[in-house]
């Protein structure tokens, strides 16, 4: 265990940003006088926040999920750490550190804080989303409007504005319009809400930032999707298939030589052999989805599939929110038989050898084993 006093502005206001896990961490964010205080958890992981009294007792003890805002009491000491994480033996040295430290005489030691200016960046950004809203959607917010003009995306990041709006309806001084379209909005939104939530994260475009080379032959390609959404599936649900992990770049002549667009099982080889894991993870989804045995998860800590689909990692197929920005399927944890699929897919019609040890190739996956049957 690793314990950090964190006792400056600006060190509180990174506190646990940008942090993947808090595991061995015990963050102590200390203050030179009680107050009730608003904590954030943008772009951090999940984390238990505990505010301590004058005696250690514990004032407020609550796992919080990434992207929330936490009022919490009047405290001087405030802890962050992993939500399985044990602290109560460091209480009283905890203690003993804040009640003998010596903070500087500062008079801008608050009004600085990074927290202050995140929240109102933060504010900002959700007073700009609105006005886009309520410009779309003169005569009041409908559904049809938002999905016609807005990425999944771009909604869910509405959904995140509004619900951060009316959270904190006395922050600043709001204007009427503000609250009224973040209610009408969370109401018509309110099937879907935590899928557009995920959305905002999973869904961010990527097609035209991967580069555009096709697997088998190295000519400029596009990323084409392997499976494809049951019929019937609500838009709000189905931005998944989108998903990089549901690609293969083909271009247009190696998608006509292999069938690519009429076989749907050589999709899904081609898919399941460049993507390893994170394909098995999203094909979990796609068969649940399919046969309808899809049960409710946490789609704000696992935006992209059920936590026991993917392993602990982006290699090995977490769909968790750390791993859920786009990326290229580098270092994806593929096995002889992934490799073996992908071959037998990429060489169904022909394919020299050499085209498969080709740079362009080695630059998206680990290395081609020599093939079977030359
Ligand atoms: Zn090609």
């Amino acid at each position: 265990m690793r314990v950090q006093f964190l006792v400056d502005s600006s060190q509180r206001s990174f506190g646990a940003m940008f942090q993947k896990s808090l595991k061995e961490d015990l963050l102590v964010f200390l203050y030179p006088t009680p107050a009730p205080r608003t904590f954030h958890t943008f772009f951090c992981p999940p984390l238990r926040m505990i505010a301590l009294g004058e005696q250690g007792e514990a004032l407020f003890d609550q796992v919080i999920q990434p992207a929330r805002l936490v009022r919490l009491p009047a405290c001087k000491i405030v802890l962050e750490c992993d939500p399985k994480t044990e602290f109560s033996s460091y209480v009283e040295s905890i203690l003993s550190v804040a009640h003998g430290f010596k903070f500087p005489q500062s008079a801008a030691w608050e009004a600085s804080s990074g927290v202050d200016a995140l929240l109102f960046a933060l504010f900002a950004q959700a007073m700009a989303d609105l006005r886009r809203v309520r410009s779309a959607n003169p005569d009041g917010v409908s559904r049809e409007v938002l999905r016609k003009r807005f990425n999944l995306w771009e909604r869910g990041r509405f959904a995140s504005s509004a619900g951060f709006i009316m959270d904190f309806p006395d922050l600043y001084n709001l204007p009427e319009m503000a609250l009224e379209v973040s209610r009408d909005l969370i109401q018509v939104e309110s099937p879907y809400l935590d899928e557009l939530l995920a959305a905002a994260i999973g869904n961010m475009p990527w097609r035209n930032v991967f580069p555009g080379i096709c697997v088998r032959c190295g000519c400029a390609a596009r990323w084409k999707s392997a499976l494809s959404a049951p019929p019937e599936t609500a838009p709000e649900i189905a931005w998944r298939y989108q998903r990089p992990e549901n690609a293969v770049p083909l271009c247009r002549a190696c998608t006509m030589t292999l069938g690519y667009l009429t076989k749907p099982v050589l999709r899904i080889d081609l898919a399941w052999g460049l993507w390893g894991k994170r394909f098995e993870a999203l094909w979990s989804w796609h068969k649940a989805l399919a046969w309808g045995n899809l049960t409710q998860w946490d789609k704000l800590a696992y935006p992209l599939w059920p936590q026991e689909y993917g392993g602990e990692s982006w290699e090995s197929g977490s769909g968790a929110l750390e791993h859920a920005t786009p990326r290229l399927p580098n270092g994806v944890a593929r096995t002889a038989q992934h490799d073996e699929i992908f071959w037998r897919a990429l060489s169904e019609k022909g394919v020299r050898k050499r085209t498969l040890t080709a740079a362009h190739l080695q630059a998206l996956v680990a290395p081609i084993p020599e093939p079977l049957h030359p």
